[in-house]
């Protein structure tokens, strides 16, 4: 239940926004959130920043045209929700996947404004996309449809109003063919307008790696708080796009044994331990399918078509695919399974029922804002770079993300301690986030 100013700005964000399932779950768990301080801080308590908040400053739909290596015309809609401004520039990535539709872009965008506040850097929230499919489109294809997107967007974008990056779907190939489209259109070389770039052309060492170092970062530093580590520990990632690479390539250098990775076709476990360099190999260089990595590796890995990569018995589970797909039945066999602690890599991977079961049993849960701020994080040390004309080393940008993941962790605690709910890294997260967002738009 929420309380009655919390309840009617709830029940005005679901008329206002219809068939947006997602969107309505990620407001609904900060507004729990913050019904735990309710009384606490008074200026909070009030219809109009919770208004405020929920509302896009800007929302942009349009048109993306583009020819397929058939000679047809083929038509996407691309979309950039801005946010909310109050803290920097929209910052947030683009997705490219056929699920793509408003509703997902505002919560993705939602979610965006909290988790870009807690690194305690300049940037505000947006997120954007399109429903258009990379899956077996050729290059060309890609580049036309990213060059099509780019025309209609590039004039909202820019260092100082708008600054995407990557998601699902939209790696450095994609930033490749929007920046050389921007840059053609604008004239300018604004390295700025867009982060995830190439290291030869503008990008950050350490920015590929970020999102999926810092969900293992966090885990390790809610299994220190707990007096535990990785150490030999068996840990459970799901996906196998950027994210979930590096939060395996991060759990092997933090004493962990990563045992799982998956894709839409199944899921493989690997006893000894997932071979990183196969991995990248199948997905990063060929794009090829889950399955080749256990026909390639032999002996320690099976593949598993059909079934829940969350029934592998692990003490850690990353998950890193994509929204809603940990439930509370998974839930209820990870903790069957002895598991100790969860750092969400994707954006709300878990349910809402999921995490009510991880917080009864006492899992540590490291909620996706925080867990998986590192991205963003080093995007905003892309842009620090950028404006400065300056490249930093992979030890000193990997430094800062460290201690930025540090921070984020002790932020969190502290504010859940504050909250009255020590150890609710979801509390901790939600409620730090949305009182420095609050606070500027109040200011
Ligand atoms: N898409 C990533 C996220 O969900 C990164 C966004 C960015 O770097 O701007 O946070």
């Amino acid at each position: 239940m929420l309380d009655s100013t919390l309840q009617a700005t709830y029940d005005q964000v679901l008329r206002r926004n219809p068939g947006e399932p997602e969107f309505h779950q990620a407001v609904r768990e900060v507004f729990e959130s913050l019904e735990v301080i309710q009384g606490k801080y008074p200026e909070y308590n009030d219809r109009s920043i919770l208004m405020r908040m929920c509302e896009p400053e800007r929302q942009i739909i349009f048109r993306v045209p583009w020819v397929d290596d058939k000679g047809e015309v083929q038509v996407n809609r691309g979309f950039r929700v801005e946010y909310n401004s109050a803290l920097g520039p929209y910052k947030g990535g683009l997705r490219f996947h056929a699920s793509v539709n408003l509703g997902i872009v505002k919560f993705l965008g939602f979610e965006q404004i909290f988790k870009n506040s807690l690194p305690g850097l300049p940037i505000g929230g947006g997120k954007g996309g399109s429903d258009f499919d990379p899956h077996g489109r050729s290059d060309g294809e890609v580049m036309r449809f990213c060059q099509s997107f780019m025309t209609e967007l590039h004039r909202h974008l820019g260092e100082y109003p708008d600054v995407p990056a990557g998601d699902i779907g939209v790696g450095a190939r994609e930033i490749g063919y929007l920046f050389g489209q921007y840059k053609r259109l604008t004239n300018r070389y604004e390295a700025g307008v867009l982060t995830g770039k190439g290291l030869d052309w503008g990008g950050s060492l350490v920015r590929k790696e970020a999102t999926g170092y810092g969900a293992a970062i966090f885990a390790d530093e809610m299994l220190r708080a707990r007096g535990s580590s990785f150490e030999g520990r068996r840990v459970a990632v799901s996906g196998s796009g950027n994210v979930a690479l590096y939060a395996i390539e991060k759990t092997h250098q933090l004493g962990g044994v990563p045992i799982t990775a998956s894709d839409s076709s199944g899921y493989v476990v690997d006893e000894d331990g997932i071979d990183l360099d196969l991995l990248k190999q199948i997905k990063e260089v060929e794009r090829g399918r889950i399955h080749e990595y256990a026909e390639r590796r032999g002996g320690s890995a099976r593949f598993v078509k059909d079934g829940c990569v969350w029934d592998v018995p692990v003490a850690i589970a990353i998950p890193s695919a994509t929204q809603n797909e940990l439930n509370a039945d998974a839930a209820r066999t990870l903790v069957k399974n002895g598991v100790e602690a969860i750092s969400e890599g994707a954006n709300m991977p878990c349910t809402p029922e999921a995490v009510s079961v991880f917080r009864q049993a006492d899992v540590a849960f490291g909620l996706g804002k925080a867990a998986n701020a590192g991205g963003v994080a080093t995007s905003a040390l892309e842009m620090q770079q950028n404006a400065s004309r300056d490249t930093w080393s992979f030890e000193h940008t990997e430094e800062r993300l460290t201690q930025i993941m540090k921070n984020i962790h002790t932020t969190c605690l502290e504010t859940a301690e504050e909250a009255g709910r020590p150890g609710d890294y979801v509390v901790g997260a939600n409620v730090a986030g949305f009182r420095k967002v609050a606070d500027a738009m109040i200011a």
